[in-house]
């Protein structure tokens, strides 16, 4: 069966963490800070705060940025829990705009209209490495004093007209195993404002902004461990290469596969396929899914439900039923296929043909967007 994700581990992960393990110093030190340092440096931006996991990262950004009850927070409903959560957690509202139908991303005209008096953040999401479009975005926001929060989980080193997301606002980055770059868990947060980094580092250690035992802020502990950081250093070296190969992976599977609709790369994007996703029309793509699997290709299918019909959102939701259409079409289509680094040519070549059968016995015929 080919693997829908692998997480690349080798011996410079391991003589790293061996080292960090003999220094006898394992909680944050040296490591994270360094970890920061190089982080901040690849996607250039001045501040880098590493945390326990992504999800951590958006709850802190959000904390940073003062978000709280009564607070309104614009964000998509066609991504992973987390992405709202956090809202709710700090109390606040999560009111869902759609998606535009060929990146999945945030569309912004929808969040300009949804904008009120009580709106303090928008959470655009890169999601499946494909960069939501910033520019109107940071535009948005800066003409309504909102904060810009991208939840870049999915979209380590992706480039909207050749800068790094993650630094138009304030970034948020996971390191779960099956992202691009991993530390087992862990997260990072990016941002220029001294501000922002002085009051995330704050919540990220208990609140104590100004010194030891010094709470001045409302914060928990969401610190990354030097364990985890010696892992993420050596990580984010080898991403440059891992990306280039998703990128190549990825083009060959859209040169290669028929009946299904392949991902787009926007004009001024640099897509960094974290998945690999396609549209299945015709309301095959559940059966596309299991005949694929019967092929050997694991698939994934990243989300079957928008967030708005779980039931934590159907809350306060009410004639949510035709709201989010591109959202619910989206859930009803899309599917994963393979496209990580660690596919050999074979494997890739083995994808599309699979994918080609399984095309063929559905009489599957469409092919572009
Ligand atoms: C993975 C992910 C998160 C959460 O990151 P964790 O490190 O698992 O907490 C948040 N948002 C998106 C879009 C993700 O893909």
């Amino acid at each position: 069966m080919i693997p829908l994700a692998r997480p690349l581990l080798g011996a410079e992960e391991r003589d790293a963490v061996v080292a960090v393990l003999e220094s006898g110093m394992l909680a944050a030190g040296a490591r994270v800070e360094a970890f920061e340092r190089e982080f901040a440096e690849a996607t250039g931006v001045r501040h880098a705060i590493a945390v326990s996991s992504g999800t951590a990262a958006l709850y802190v950004a959000l904390q940073a940025h003062g978000v709280g009850p009564g607070d309104e927070v614009i964000t998509t409903p066609f991504t992973f829990g987390a992405t709202a959560n956090v809202v709710l957690a700090l109390g606040a509202r999560a009111v869902f705009v759609d998606i535009e139908p060929d990146t999945f991303n945030l569309d912004p005209a929808q969040v300009e209209a949804a904008i009120t008096p009580h709106t303090r953040a928008i959470i655009p999401v890169h999601l499946y490495g494909h960069p939501a479009e910033l520019r109107a975005l940071t535009r948005i926001a800066d003409q309504h004093g909102l904060a810009l929060i991208e939840d870049a989980c999915q979209a380590h080193a992706a480039l909207y007209h050749g800068r790094a997301v993650g630094t138009f606002g304030t970034g948020c980055y996971s390191f779960y195993p099956t992202k691009n770059m991993t530390t087992g868990e862990g997260g990072m947060i990016t941002t220029d404002s001294d501000e922002i980094a002085e009051l995330a580092r704050a919540h990220r250690n208990h609140g104590q902004r100004y010194g030891r035992y010094l709470y001045d802020v409302v914060g928990l502990n969401w610190r990354m461990t030097d364990l985890a950081a010696a892992i993420g250093s050596v990580q984010l070296r080898k991403l440059p290469a891992w990306t280039a190969r998703r990128r190549a992976n990825a083009a060959r599977l859209t040169a290669g596969v028929r009946g299904v609709i392949a991902p787009v790369e926007r004009a001024g994007c640099a897509h960094v396929y974290h998945q690999y996703t396609v549209r299945v029309p015709d309301g095959q793509r559940n059966l596309f899914a299991a005949e694929l699997v019967k092929e050997g290709v694991s698939n994934g299918i990243y989300y079957p439900l928008p967030l708005h019909r779980t039931p934590l959102y159907r809350q306060g939701q009410e004639g949510w039923d035709d709201r989010f259409p591109n959202a619910d079409n989206a859930a009803a289509e899309v599917l994963s296929l393979p496209v990580h680094p660690a596919l050999s040519d074979e494997d890739v070549a083995a994808v599309i043909a699979a994918v080609n059968r399984v095309a063929d016995r559905l009489g599957l015929t469409g092919g572009c967007a």
